[in-house]
């Protein structure tokens, strides 16, 4: 596996309608894209800071990965994403060393990019993505 660096944090928040005017009035930072990404019951806000994004989740349905999380554990960060250059390979690289996988393959993630979970049993505690273009 090879990681270029942070492609964004996301960040579980109950409503895009509130939580954008703060990362735009309170830091400063604009808003260039909202998209819903229906396979993960989401709605999607980001903000560019420098080469990393930040991703503003909010949940489009409470049975969705992101409704559960908030019930659980209220609005906060939810997970961390590496670029990688091949995302398949990467997964396989992954559980080759012994981590344990949300996704054994990518789907598809917000912005056209692959996605896949690493789950935070073995990353300790912190729900990991790999995101790239292939
Ligand atoms: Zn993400």
């Amino acid at each position: 596996m090879k990681i270029s660096h942070i492609e964004h944090i996301g960040i579980a928040v109950e409503s895009l309608e509130t939580a954008i005017p703060f990362y735009e009035k309170a830091l400063g930072l604009k808003c260039y894209a909202v998209e819903e990404v229906a396979e993960q019951k989401v709605k999607t806000a980001f903000f560019k800071v420098g080469e990393t994004k930040i991703e503003l989740l909010e949940s489009t349905d409470p049975e969705g990965p992101i409704g559960k999380f908030i019930e659980k554990k209220g609005p906060g960060m939810h997970h961390l994403a590496f670029a990688v250059d091949q995302v398949d390979a990467s997964l396989e690289d992954a559980e080759a060393n012994g981590v344990r996988l949300i996704d054994k393959k990518h789907r598809n993630g917000a912005e056209g990019l692959k996605i896949g979970f690493l789950h935070p049993k073995s990353t300790f505690g912190v729900l990991t993505e790999l995101c790239g273009h292939e």
